[in-house]
């Protein structure tokens, strides 16, 4: 039986607000429906997909370390594990030397809050308007959107919001009752924007000033997907504690923090995960981190980034507010809701997401090609005519 969506629809959840195709199987940046009609992917697994769909190396190193050894804790010393924080440590500031690996964007986040209320014995978290950082409690503390947020407050008390790239506001907000400042470099799901470059420097500088911990969720933005293997690259910045998952482990789930010695000494037990950095994930990692290297993703980010940033701004329509990104995180907003668009580039055979209600956003595979973005462009250019 074929008929995959009702045979899912009598037992999924309900949390997800989902789409009426069956996404069957994938290669690079495509993907095929149950009925072999193809799209190009730029929903990319919401992030989780930079190295592309059906990578040969990636499956390949999976396949063989299920064989060898899937599961090994941290009680232990393994070889996958420490061959992924080699692979990390190519491309982290050398100030990020530690790293605790767990298995989600939301559980890095979580994580880096509880080390920064150990390292600086303080309980008060800055945020900002508009990010996102995850949804189990601690991190949906962080999260601004009240969608998420009213249905469980209270939440952890201590956390405020400043505005984003308001750096003025950031004075006020971060005292010496600060344990941290969590930020995204570029907001993703807040609706594609990048903190400007004044607003990063300033952050940092009033959080050494005040000793609280400088937090970047890059779950979204790492791996390429800014042009860079991380973002905190174009920004020049290296913060305290760095969060990482999505494409960490090429579409494995694998999340992880990296953090510097300003954290100091961890009372042991304090955090842990059955799951984190077990060989299987980290396999995958390893074999990952390699092909991004191999295949220039973060340069082809860059150049394929460029070229959509550019043809979408050349769309002439009454619709369009604004077309900003960097690399290949890119939105459109528009002076509508882009449920509209996104349905109608659906059946031009291209999935994109959104990004609030008004924002189209495009975060396809990395290994996309130049025909396939002249693709992406002109079907949205005929999905706003
Ligand atoms: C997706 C995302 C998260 C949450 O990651 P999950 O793996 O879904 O828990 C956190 N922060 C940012 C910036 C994200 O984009």
């Amino acid at each position: 039986m074929t008929d995959f969506i009702s045979r899912e629809a009598a037992h999924t959840s309900g949390l997800y607000h989902k789409r009426e195709i069956a996404i069957v199987h994938g290669k690079d940046a495509l993907v095929w429906d149950v009925d072999g009609r193809e799209y190009i992917d730029c929903v990319g697994g919401q992030g989780s997909a930079n190295l592309g769909h059906g990578n040969v190396a990636v499956a390949e190193a999976i396949g063989a370390q299920a064989r060898i050894l899937a599961t090994c804790t941290e009680l232990f010393y393994n070889d996958r594990r420490a061959e992924a924080y080699e692979a990390l440590a190519r491309h982290l500031p050398a100030e990020l030397d530690r790293v605790f690996l767990c298995n989600s964007g939301t559980e890095a986040v979580e994580g880096a809050i509880k080390l920064a209320f150990l390292a600086t014995k303080r309980r008060g978290v800055v945020a900002t308007m508009r990010g996102f950082h995850g949804k189990t409690l601690g991190a949906l503390s962080a999260t601004w959107g009240q969608e998420y947020r009213e249905l469980f407050g209270p939440l952890l008390e201590g956390f405020s919001h400043v505005p984003f790239n308001r750096t003025e506001a950031l004075d006020a907000a971060i005292s010496t009752d600060t344990a941290a400042f969590i930020l995204e470099l570029v907001q993703g799901e807040g609706g594609v924007r990048p903190a400007s470059l004044e607003f990063v420097r300033e952050a940092e500088r009033i959080c050494r000033a005040r000793g609280a911990m400088l937090i970047v969720d890059e779950v979204q933005t790492g791996f390429c997907r800014t042009g860079t293997m991380f973002a905190i690259e174009r920004y020049a910045v290296v913060p305290d504690l760095l969060c990482l998952a999505k494409s960490i482990a090429g579409g494995v789930p694998m999340g992880a923090i990296a953090f510097s010695r300003a954290v100091g000494e961890l009372p042991k037990r304090a955090h842990s995960s059955t799951f984190g950095g077990n060989p299987l994930a980290c396999a995958s990692a390893v074999a990952a981190i390699g092909e991004m290297e191999r295949l220039g993703l973060a340069r082809n980010a860059a150049e394929r980034g460029a070229q959509l940033l550019e043809g979408l701004s050349g769309i002439r329509s009454p619709k369009v507010r604004e077309v900003r990104g960097l690399g290949l995180l890119v939105g459109m907003e528009l002076k509508e809701n882009a449920g509209g668009t996104i349905r109608a580039l659906q059946t031009e055979g291209v999935l994109a997401l959104g990004a609030g209600p008004t924002v189209l956003r495009y975060l396809p595979p990395l290994v996309i090609t130049q025909a396939q973005i002249a693709r992406v462009i002109e079907a949205t250019a005929r999905s706003l005519a």
